[in-house]
């Protein structure tokens, strides 16, 4: 029997506000642990907290990126848990009230194909603190955790967003593809960094399989923190194949609550899944309602830029880019930026495309920087791409002078003169070389006379090398095959 996996996912994104959710305290990441806690986000007795205005704007930024309607009514409640990494032992969040419903993100696969996922709900809330658990290391024991742990409150009251899917995916593919554009279009907003090491967005998955052709959801089990992009569509197949075996062997699949272990590759339970009663929700009765007037909203979503997936089918439409190269250069909007600014300097998109998709990209990976931290400037790809375009510099040449301008910063006409690396298209020039190096290798050129066509590689080879690979391929071949026609001894 085939199968149907059905995947629906729930993102928690860190709001890049300057202060926490409810404080004044900055929410800033990397700081001394509990540097950054006051009264408020600690939890102490008598405190009131106070609503970030920020925060609310960008969640209301995030909902409409996502198509979402912003509720004209919404409220906080008190998620009430305990751990030692909560010190009010509640969460402030949002219950029956989200900030903001019923919305889609539009996913592409590689060929551009469009697809809708829904998004159920976007709603705010803060974040806990962190445990740390040292360990101990002694001669006798080796290391061993210690019997403590330490407490960070410094995430305590930083502003997040749950942003929850529809269970519209169906593949992990999909999956993939819709925390990429979720990613994108945070970042293009700029209300998040997005950074998964900084954890500033986790994911969980839900996920079940149905028999082919079903249209009753199977039980589904919740993957928690998938904090890598490289890690989620590899669990995600994993328990699809997991419940499948299941449901094959006769098995019930249990509803829990599991997580990814990377170094075996499997799915372990983590603890039955709480009823959301469980929680005993109420509404908090510290902060009022928040009721976002009409023209707020409005004004919010005039502010808002081109979305990364609007941006891909303009560069298709606008510059003739197939979709893959679209999608590469849109996934980052200060890659989009920059590839557009470059065009103003040398109007020729396709050629552009290249240079970003395959050297330049390469350079960052390497050097590990983003676009706007390499030292080549658009202005300066521009002009790279336009001697090569105009056939003033070899390929070679045109590689060599691109690390030189990431090393430096310099000009590549400067470079060019500098390094005497202009591309030699004088006929004249480029055939006395060629009559030296056909007098100097007669095997080949007799080969090629009798026939064995490629030997004509190794002489082009020969008068590149005399020239440095300087000379214009084109004239060279052509001249060499005239030249050994012409020349028979
Ligand atoms: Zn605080």
């Amino acid at each position: 029997m085939s199968y149907e996996t059905v995947i629906g996912l729930e993102v928690h994104v860190q709001l890049k506000t300057n202060t926490k959710m409810f404080c004044n305290c900055s929410a800033a990441f990397g700081a001394e642990p509990n540097s950054q806690i006051c009264p408020v986000c600690t939890g102490q007795p008598g405190v009131l907290p106070v609503l970030n205005k920020k925060a609310v704007e960008f969640a209301c930024r995030t909902a409409l990126a996502l198509n979402c309607t912003v509720n004209g009514f919404t409220k906080f409640d008190r998620k009430n848990y305990f751990y030692p990494d909560l010190p009010k032992a509640y969460q402030i969040s949002q219950y029956d009230k989200p900030f903001a419903v019923k919305g889609f993100l539009p996913v592409a696969d590689a060929a551009g194909n469009e697809k809708k996922i829904g998004i159920t709900r976007v709603h705010m809330e803060e974040d806990a603190g962190k445990l740390l658990h040292p360990e101990i290391r002694n001669e006798e024991n080796g290391i061993r955790r210690g019997d403590f742990s330490f407490v960070d409150l410094n995430r305590s009251g930083v502003p997040l967003l749950e942003i929850v899917s529809e269970p519209d995916m169906r593949s992990p593919e999909e999956a993939y593809q819709y925390l990429t554009m979720l990613k994108a279009i945070l970042q293009y907003i700029d209300v998040s960094d997005c950074d998964m090491e900084k954890g500033s967005l986790r994911c969980d998955a839900n996920i079940s399989v149905r028999p082919e052709g079903e249209t009753k959801l199977g039980t589904k089990s919740e993957l928690k923190n998938l904090n890598s992009f490289k890690f989620l569509a590899k669990a995600i197949a994993y328990e699809a194949q997991r419940q499948i075996g299941q449901i094959e062997k006769g098995e019930k699949i249990k509803q829990e609550t599991l997580l990814w272990d990377q170094n075996k590759e499997i799915t372990v339970p983590m603890r039955s899944k709480e009823e959301a009663h469980d929680y005993r929700y109420f509404p908090e009765p510290d902060l009022v309602p928040v009721e976002p007037a009409k023209e707020w909203i409005e004004s919010i979503g005039k502010g808002l830029p081109e979305l990364p997936h609007i941006r891909r089918q303009r560069f298709v439409s606008q510059y003739g880019l197939p979709a893959h190269d679209s999608a590469i250069l849109t996934q980052e909007k200060s890659i989009a930026d920059y590839f557009e600014e470059t065009l103003r300097h040398f109007d020729s998109p396709k050629a552009i495309s290249n240079w970003l998709i395959s050297d330049v990209s390469r350079a960052m990976n390497e050097r590990k920087a983003g676009i706007n931290g390499l030292k080549l400037t658009p202005d300066g790809l521009a002009g790279l791409a336009k001697l090569f375009e105009t056939g003033q510099i070899t390929s070679k040449a045109a590689k060599d002078i691109l690390q030189e301008m990431l090393d430096t910063g310099k000009k590549p006409d400067i470079i060019v003169k500098e390094k005497n690396l202009a591309q030699i298209s004088d006929s004249s020039e480029i055939e006395k070389v060629i009559r030296q190096v056909i007098q100097d290798n007669p095997k080949p050129a007799e080969d090629y006379r009798n026939g064995k066509k490629t030997a004509i590689q190794s002489l082009i080879g020969a008068v590149m090398k005399q020239t440095k690979g300087r000379s214009n391929p084109k004239i060279v071949t052509e001249l060499l095959a005239k030249l050994l026609d012409e020349l028979k001894p």
